[in-house]
Parts: structure tokens; C-alpha cells; sequence
């Protein structure tokens, strides 16, 4: 198990976001908490909406005096083919589960709890990738509350995926998922249901004026797209479930009403995830005579900031999704999102509110969605500023932290 690092964070820098009751909430919690020690576990320190998320919550409940470590498992590359399969099983895919691959998955998270030196009051187990630790854990430290926190959409997962998530759920305390819809997967009277959050003041988030000057990728035109042209988004790793080429098509159609559009992929390559190379050439292949679509990887977070401000429609397409943290983050920079009406996407776009909410299938509905915002400057500007509203209501990381503390206190009292 390796130790993440995290940047310093501040409780006083959300003053204007946080509101007194939430204020007192947290220090409430924190003062409950005094004196506990709480760890999370997950996969990959960089790339994906985890770690997005614990590089802003670790430091910001060590900010109000709470002893929080986090780690991420030492695994080999197969552990993580085997949970990718995993993980596509939970979305729907009926991929078999073989002995071998029980196996290695059974061994490397035993390894790994038994890797675990220091003692915890509460250890928060991210995804399917860390749950099977918890039998070793709960072995070791008897005392200690385990919590599963699972981020994925259960509604439409392979029974035999839900069967094998079941079988290492015994020792857990509590289990966490994003949408009520989810927790009927799970058999726990208890499930917690947190909604995810983004932290506004990251280099990701911040308005680019506030940054500092000369950030790698901060400089437009460094960009291969033209600002002055119709420009969609989407910033997600390169899966299948995040339906890249469904959105080339969708933006191939969109091009018979409005000519100059154009589109960027944006997707980074996290270490445990290992389809995402295959993915990427295939997209690559389908778009390399096109020179209006742009594939770009690896961006640093202010050139996800910028290409989400430069965007005139986000889009998020997936076919299944947790929650969708690059909706939140759209949304914030005053873009309206056409998203698909799947997981977590529907908490945070409201139809012909913030952006339009589509059947993933209807090409036709996409299309028209796509077309009537990149045509209607008004439209974008309406929607835009509500979504910025919906974020500042719902989705920030005061929230998630007090939700958090609130259930790790209750665990640990
Ligand atoms: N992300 C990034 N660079 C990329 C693609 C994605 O930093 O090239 C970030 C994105 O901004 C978001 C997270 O990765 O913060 C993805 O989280 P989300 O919940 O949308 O999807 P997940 O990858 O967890 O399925």
C-alpha cells in the first residue's frame, strides 16, 4: 500500500459557498471525530472522479482537525484487468468471472490488508477494487469500522458481478453509493447515498484569470481548436461506457446543420485502467481524416479548466455512469451539458434547465439538443448560468465533506 500526498486545503477559502449551518455542521462532526484516526483506500492517485475527489476532501477534513490518511493499493497489472472485468460486469457486461481471476483478486487484496500497519478507527474501501480487503481487515482489527463506499451504477449489473460484490460485503459497516437507485443492489438497510461533489478553487475549477501565470496548458493557443468556431466537449477516459464514438457520431451529425463545428475528446489514461489505449486507437482510427476533431490526453487540470470554458456545449454521452463529476465541473464554468439520461448524470442536468437530458440510443434527440444550443447563444447563455447555480446549491465539497464526517462520526461514536 502506497501513501498519497495531498495539497494543503482550507475550510476559511469557502466561506462564500459554505453557510453558517453547514459551517457548524462540520466542526460539529469534526469535533466528534477528535482523536479518531480514518484511512480511505482506492486504486490510482491520479485519473478518474476518485482521486479527483479524495485529493480534495483528504486534505480539507485534515483542515478541520481530523486525522485522515489515504492509500492506494500496490497491485500488479492483472489485478487490474480483473477488476476492469469487474467493474464492466457491475455496468451490465456478461463477461465471465473465471476461477483464475477470483483468485488473483482474492489474493492481492488480502496482500494488501495485510500490508496495513497502522490501526484505524474507520477505513473507507473505494469501488469494487478495494472491497476484498475487508474480510482481512476485519480479521486484523475487529475494533475497526469498514465502510464501502461504491461509485458505480448497480441498476443494470450482471447477477453474477452482484453476487461476487455480495459475497465480500459481510464485514462491512456501512455502504455508500451516489443515487437511491443503486442501494437496491446492495443488501444493507443502511446505505448511506452521497452525492459527489467538485472543489471550485482547483486549478481544474478556478476561473483562469485567478490563476498564475505561465501554467503548463494554460495558453489558448496552445490548443489545436479555434475558439471563434462551435465547439463540443467531452472530458472522459477513453471507455467504452463513456461512448467515445457515439459522441463522433452525434458531432458527425451535428456537422449537416452547423458545418464548422467542431469536437474534442479529452481523456486522460489512469493506471488502473487498462482499456483505455484499445479504446483511444479505435476513436483515433474513426477520426484521423477529420481535422476538426481533436483527441487530446493527459491534459493537466488547467487544460481541462480551459477546454470546458472554451466549449460552447459539454457533452456527456455515457451509456452508464456513477455520477459524472465532469457534469459538475461543465456546469460550473456556465456551459450547458447535453447529457444522457443515465446514473448520476440526471442528478445534475435538468432538462431545459442546465442542458437537455437524452435517451443515449436516440441519435435523433441528441443531435436536435446539440444543434438548437450551438444556434442559440441566448439559450447557452440561460442554461449556462443555471448550471452554475445548480453546482453552487448541490455539488461542492462543503457538502461532501459534511456528509462524510456525518457518517464516519455516526460510525465511530
Ligand atoms: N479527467 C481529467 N483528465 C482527463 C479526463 C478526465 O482530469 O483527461 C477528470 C475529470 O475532470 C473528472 C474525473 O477525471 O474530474 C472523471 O470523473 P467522472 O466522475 O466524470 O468519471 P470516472 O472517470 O470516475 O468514471
Amino acid at each position: 500500500m502506497l501513501s498519497v500526498e495531498t495539497t494543503d486545503r482550507r475550510l476559511s477559502a469557502y466561506e462564500d459557498v459554505l453557510g453558517p449551518d453547514r459551517r457548524d455542521n462540520i466542526r460539529d462532526r469534526a469535533d466528534r471525530l477528535d482523536g479518531k484516526r480514518i484511512a480511505h483506500i482506492n486504486t490510482t492517485a491520479d485519473g478518474g472522479g476518485v482521486a479527483e475527489i479524495l485529493h480534495a476532501l483528504v486534505p480539507l477534513s485534515r483542515d478541520v482537525g481530523v486525522d485522515v490518511d489515504w492509500y492506494v493499493m500496490d497491485a500488479p497489472d492483472e489485478f487490474y484487468d480483473v477488476t476492469k472485468t469487474i467493474h464492466n460486469g457491475l455496468q451490465g457486461d456478461h463477461t465471465t468471472l473465471t476461477d483464475e481471476m477470483r483468485d488473483t483478486y482474492r489474493r492481492v487484496t488480502r496482500e494488501n490488508a495485510r500490508a496495513l500497519e497502522k490501526r484505524y478507527d474507520a477505513i473507507v474501501l473505494h469501488d469494487p477494487q478495494s472491497l476484498g480487503m475487508a474480510p482481512t481487515l476485519a480479521e486484523r482489527y475487529p475494533d475497526t469500522s469498514l465502510l464501502w463506499r461504491c461509485h458505480i451504477d448497480l441498476t443494470t449489473a450482471a447477477d453474477a458481478y452482484l453476487e461476487f460484490v455480495r459475497s465480500w460485503l459481510e464485514p462491512i459497516d456501512r455502504t455508500i453509493v451516489s443515487h437511491p437507485t443503486y442501494a437496491e443492489a446492495v443488501p444493507d438497510e443502511e446505505t448511506a447515498i452521497v452525492h459527489p461533489a467538485i472543489d471550485p478553487f482547483t486549478e481544474k475549477n478556478r476561473p483562469l484569470e485567478e490563476l498564475p501565470d505561465g501554467l503548463e496548458g494554460s495558453d489558448p493557443s496552445e490548443y489545436p481548436f479555434d475558439v471563434d468556431r462551435p465547439l463540443l466537449v467531452q472530458v472522459s477516459r477513453f471507455d467504452p461506457w463513456k461512448d467515445p464514438l457515439g459522441v463522433v457520431e452525434a458531432y458527425r451529425n451535428v456537422r449537416e446543420t452547423v458545418p464548422d463545428a467542431q469536437l474534442v475528446l479529452a481523456g486522460g489514461m489512469p493506471d488502473d485502467d487498462p482499456e483505455g489505449i484499445e479504446v483511444y486507437r479505435e476513436v483515433e482510427a474513426e477520426t484521423e481524416t477529420d481535422e476538426d476533431v481533436h483527441l487530446l490526453t493527459n491534459l493537466p487540470d488547467v487544460g481541462i479548466n480551459l477546454i470546458q470554458r472554451s466549449a460552447d456545449v459539454g457533452v456527456q454521452k455515457s451509456l452508464r455512469e456513477g455520477f459524472a463529476l465532469t457534469v459538475s465541473e461543465t456546469l460550473w464554468k456556465e456551459t450547458p451539458v447535453v447529457g444522457s439520461n443515465v446514473g448520476g448524470i440526471p442528478l445534475q442536468v435538468e432538462d431545459d434547465e442546465n442542458g437537455y437530458l437524452v435517451d443515449p440510443e436516440d441519435t435523433e434527440a441528441t443531435t436536435d439538443r446539440l444543434v438548437r444550443l450551438l444556434e442559440d447563444d441566448g439559450l447557452r447563455d440561460r442554461l449556462g448560468e443555471r448550471g452554475r447555480e445548480t453546482v453552487r446549491e448541490q455539488f461542492l465539497l462543503p457538502r461532501l465533506l459534511e456528509d462524510y464526517l456525518t457518517l464516519l462520526a455516526s460510525e465511530v461514536d
